[in-house]
This record gives C-alpha cells, structure tokens and sequence, in this order.
C-alpha cells in the first residue's frame, strides 16, 4: 500500500512506552505523579490510558528514537520532533508535559495531547495533523470506551481528556472527547456507527455550553438521538467528580440529561426575564424557530402545548406564529 510508510506508528508507540516509564517508574516523573494522584488519577487509570510525562529536556525523545533508528524527518512530520525557528535543528515537540496518548479505534496511538505541568502556555499541545493523525477524525478515549459504548447503546461526549478519565473512574465508561476543536462531521459519524444514543456533558461555563449547542446540531444532523447534561456554571465534569462523588456525578448529572430541545429551551432562557413582556415574545420566537427543525411531528406538538401551557397560549395561536417563522426561514 502506498500510504504505508507514512503511517506507520512505530516511533509513537515507542514514545508512548517511554513517557509511560518515565511517569511511573522515575524520579523525574515523580512531581507529574503526585500531581496526577492529586487529581484522583490512580494508578490503574494511568495503566488504562497509558498516560505519560515528557521530561523537561530537549533532545531525550531523540536520542531514544535515534538509537533505535527511526527517521528523523518521518518523526517531525509526525510531530514528534520540531524544528527550532533559530537554528534548524530537530527537538523534542513535549517538554515538562503530562502526556495523553490519543489512539484510533484500533488501539494504536497515533498523537498525543500534552498537558503542562509548570504552567506553561498553551495547557495543551496537540500533535499536529500529519498522515498519520487527524485530529477531526479521531475522539479521545473511543477505544477504551468502545465495549460500553455498544453495551450501553449510548457514549457520553466531554470536553477534555480529564474529564473521560475521572468520569471513567467514575462508572461512566463511555465517554470520550474531541480533541480540543469543535466536534467534526466525521466524528459525529464515527459516533453513530456505534451508538444511537449520545450525552453531551461538557463543561458548566459559557463556552462549555456554546460548544455544546453546536455539538448537538453536528450529531442530530447524523440522526443520533441528543441529549445534554448540566452542570453547575463554573464546573467541568472532573471538577464536579472530585467534589460530589461518583454517586451524584451519575445521577445528577449523567441520568438528569435533558433532550436535546428542552437543553435548547433552557438555554434560550439563560440571558432573558421572562417577566419582561419583550424578553418572553423573543423566547417564545427563538424556541418556535428551533422547534421547525425537529423531525418528528410528535416531537413538535410535545413541545409547542409545553411553550402554550407555561405561557398560557393558545396552540393556535403558537402554530400560527410558528408558520410564519417557517415561510420567513424559507
Ligand atoms: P484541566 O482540568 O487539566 O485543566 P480541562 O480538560 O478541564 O483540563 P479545558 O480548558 O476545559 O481543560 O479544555 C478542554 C479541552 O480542550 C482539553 O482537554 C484539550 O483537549 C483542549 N484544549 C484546551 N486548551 C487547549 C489549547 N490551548 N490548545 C489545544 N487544545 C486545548
Ligand atoms: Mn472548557
Ligand atoms: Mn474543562
Ligand atoms: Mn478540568
């Protein structure tokens, strides 16, 4: 096959294997441990998701895939290596970073996140895309959470690699994430080969919820059945595990996720008083534009008597307006 060499995966393996003794079984990892354990990530999780730590040197990778004479300019391609800007020369892209093997569905590791330990900027480095990482194609975690995905008939969407590893920990074992950039038609698909059913549960903060908005219009428009769980406005999933528990994480959240529509609704009503006449007349006119894109009729007409009863309209009158809004959308 022609495309073989230039994905073959061998130096990333042989990265992930080395970050992964470094973090648990060297002094040099020891300060990336103890953070980790600090973090609630035991042990066993560091094992299951092969997490890592790069050390704060330039050329250690290097001389390791040197030694084992891989080719230097297939690893920077790969994103392994980087050229410095001053001098040309190739060094280790992860420095004094938690490392978060990413793998495709088959287990192989194909890029890593990079998480800073001395808070370095960004807190994350990605690998860059390259022959053999894509990153709009590729979901964190999709391969350990695989089984549970088609045990449960249902995959829980997160924002970041932490919150798949502590929700993980947590019983919920099918989750997974993208990679740092709004979720992709492909990976909506990748999804919806595997499961009818999908959970968004990203972070509690605005942008978390925006995201979430624009995740659920990517995965409905594949024909997965949304939904969308809340959490507390200044909290990721993670954030919320370490000081609730698994318990509540589960049933508070996990198991109170909202349809897809009704998370719409609230979420239209988050910058509105709807005791001010106008506010109430824009929501009702934002929740009715949002309703012309359900599918199914009884989906609609759930929705339209539950706007008429909490607003003491008549369904008439609401289909009437709704129609309008349909002909001014084209
Ligand atoms: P932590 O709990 O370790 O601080 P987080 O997962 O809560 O991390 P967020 O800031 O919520 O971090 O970001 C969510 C995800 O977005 C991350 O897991 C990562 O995949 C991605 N991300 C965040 N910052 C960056 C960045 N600067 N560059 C690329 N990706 C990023
Ligand atoms: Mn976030
Ligand atoms: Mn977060
Ligand atoms: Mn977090």
């Amino acid at each position: 096959k022609n495309d073989e060499l230039p994905s073959q995966n061998e130096g990333h393996e042989l990265a992930a294997r080395f970050y992964h003794h470094v973090l648990m079984n060297t002094e040099q990892g020891k300060q990336a441990y103890d953070y980790l354990e600090a973090r609630g990530v035991t042990a066993e999780l560091m094992e299951r998701f092969q997490l890592g730590f790069s050390p704060d040197q330039p050329e250690v990778l290097k001389g390791l895939l040197d030694k084992r004479g891989f080719d230097f300019d297939q690893m920077n391609e790969q994103g392994l290596l980087y050229r410095t800007e001053s001098t040309g020369e190739l060094r280790d892209r992860f420095r004094n970073r938690i490392m978060f093997p990413i793998r495709d569905l088959r287990g192989r590791t194909v890029g890593f996140g990079g998480r800073t330990l001395g808070g370095a900027e960004p807190k994350y480095l990605n690998s860059p895309d390259s022959p053999l990482f894509h990153k709009n194609e590729l979901l964190y975690g999709f391969d350990v959470a695989r089984k549970a995905v088609r045990r449960e008939n249902a995959a829980v969407l997160f924002e970041g690699y932490a919150d798949v590893i502590a929700a993980h920990k947590a019983g919920v074992d099918n989750g997974m994430a993208s990679l740092g950039t709004s979720l992709t038609d492909r990976q909506a698909q990748i999804i919806r080969r595997n499961t009818e059913r999908i959970i968004i549960c990203y972070d509690g903060d605005n942008a978390g919820q925006d995201a979430a908005w624009r995740a659920g219009e990517v995965l409905e428009k594949q024909g997965l059945n949304v939904e969308a769980a809340m959490l507390p406005a200044q909290t990721d999933p993670d954030d919320y595990i370490q000081m609730y528990g698994p318990d509540r994480f589960q049933k508070e959240i996990i198991e109170m996720a909202l349809p897809f529509m009704s998370f719409k609704m609230q979420a239209l009503k988050k910058d509105k008083n709807l005791q001010d006449e106008g506010d109430k007349l824009r929501y009702i006119e934002e929740v009715l534009k949002e309703m012309t894109a359900l599918s199914r009729a009884v989906e609609r007409d759930f929705y339209l008597r539950q706007v008429a009863d909490e607003f003491s309209l008549s369904l008439d009158a609401l289909k009437q307006e709704q129609y309008r809004i349909f002909k001014e959308q084209g």
